[in-house]
This record gives structure tokens, sequence and C-alpha cells, in this order.
């Protein structure tokens, strides 16, 4: 039986639904989700200058230096909970990135990874975004039904009022946008002839959640010791 550890990489625009299927692979695989923007948004709370900058950075939408996100990234992978993989949401976003992470992973002895790139549209994306809210204390994310009514909408885990991100705004949204597009290519070159599956992300999260599980060989009523063998033989293929 295959058994090395793999790390799942969740591309696509903002708003297309990673951070949902990132949570619920998770909680199937029992591997850590790890989004790179709920690490940044929690270091721009520490009040230091770097936390500062980081702020500006991702208050307007823009990216963050692949500098930053190496060392992020790599203090991270190399925590003892991700030794039998992890999925990761949010990172790679540019080829340098990308490169970067192969190094890391042949440096930890992990195999290169399985790639799912989410794709919806951008007016898709906007309205998604512009519904989006999310509780300030556990972080989950909801989706308001009528955006405009929302002023007392309350978290079910700790009864939070939810909030809007400071970057589901329209200019940051649009920045984000074009950020991503201006990579999404280099990526998609970077990805193409390897582990790299395609994700229709405009669908339901279930149906998304369905195509994840089909093509990593899950049966959604699997006990999670048989997920985790599938995941293990799709990544032996
Ligand atoms: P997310 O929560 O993934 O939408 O990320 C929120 C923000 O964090 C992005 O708009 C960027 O400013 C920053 N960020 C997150 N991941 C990365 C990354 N891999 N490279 C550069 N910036 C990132």
């Amino acid at each position: 039986m295959y058994s090395h550890p793999k790390a799942l990489v969740l591309l696509g625009p903002p708003g297309s639904g990673k951070g949902t299927q990132a949570s619920r692979l998770s909680a199937a695989l029992e591997i850590p989700a790890i989004s790179t923007g709920e690490i940044l948004r929690r270091e721009c709370q520490s009040g230091s200058e770097l936390a500062k900058e980081l702020d500006r950075t991702l208050r307007s939408g823009q990216l963050v230096s692949d500098e930053l996100m190496a060392r992020v990234v790599e203090s991270r992978l190399t925590k003892g909970d991700c030794k039998d993989g992890c999925i990761l949401d949010g990172f790679p976003r540019t080829a340098e990135q990308a490169g970067f992470l192969d190094k890391l992973l042949s440096r930890l002895r992990m195999p290169s990874p399985v790639v799912f790139d989410f794709e919806v549209s951008a007016a898709e994306v906007i309205e998604r975004l512009r519904r989006r809210r999310q509780c300030p204390t556990c972080g989950r994310i909801y989706t308001a039904e009528n955006p405009a009514a929302t002023a007392t909408m309350l978290c079910r885990n700790d009864h939070a009022v939810l909030i809007p991100r400071a970057d589901d705004q329209p200019s940051a949204i649009r920045e984000r946008l074009r950020a991503h597009e201006r990579n999404a290519t280099g990526l998609v070159r970077y990805y193409r002839n390897r582990d790299y599956h395609r994700i229709a992300a405009a669908l339901s999260p279930d149906q998304v959640t369905a195509q994840l599980y089909g093509l990593l060989g899950l049966s959604s009523i699997a006990p999670r010791t048989a997920e985790r063998v599938g995941l293990w033989a799709l990544a032996a293929g």
C-alpha cells in the first residue's frame, strides 16, 4: 500500500471556494488545511512594524512578496502536524512560489503536490465576495443571503457579529482578481504536465466536493481510514 505523505494544492481566484473545500478535505483526511491568507491576517494583529505594512498590503489586495511567503510557508510546513501531508489554500500564487514549494517538499522528503485548479468566472467571484461574511473570533465563513441586511448576523459557533473581510471591498477585490489573472497563466504552465486537475468551481459546494472526492478516489461514505488509503492510492498513480 502506498503511504507517503502528500501535499494538496488548491489554486484559484479569491472566492472560488478553496477555503470551504480545504476544511472539508482536512476533516476527511485528517491533515491540516493551511491558509496563507489566514496566517497573514493573524500576523497583522501583532502590532509590529511588519504587521502594519502587511495590513496595508492585504487591505489593498496586492500580493505579499515571494520572499516573505517562502518564510511563512517553510515555518508552517516544517511543523510536525504536516508530516502526513497538508492542504495548501492560497499558496502558491506565483510560479516562483511554486518552484519554492517543490524545493521545500523535496527537502522534506515529500512527493510533489496534487494540484486542483478552481475555475470560476470573475463575475461570480465578485458576487460571492460581496456576500461573504466572516466571524472575527473563529474565522468561520458565511454567505449572506441579503448582503444589505446583515448587520446582526451572528456566528453559529460563538455568536460574534459577522463582518465583511477588510479586503472584500470593491477596489481590493478588483486588485486581487488582477493579481490572480497576472499569475494564473504562469502557474498553469508550471503545473499542467504534472498531477494537475481543473475543478468546475461555480457549482454548489457539495458538487465541488464530489469532484474532488472523485479525483482523489475517495468515497463519501467510506470511513476516514479508507479515505486516506484512497488518497494515497491516487498519489501512487
Ligand atoms: P486569501 O485569504 O487567500 O484570499 O489571501 C488574502 C491576502 O493575503 C491576499 O490578497 C494577499 O495579499 C495575501 N496572500 C495570501 N497568500 C499569498 C501568497 N501565496 N502570496 C502572496 N500574497 C498572499
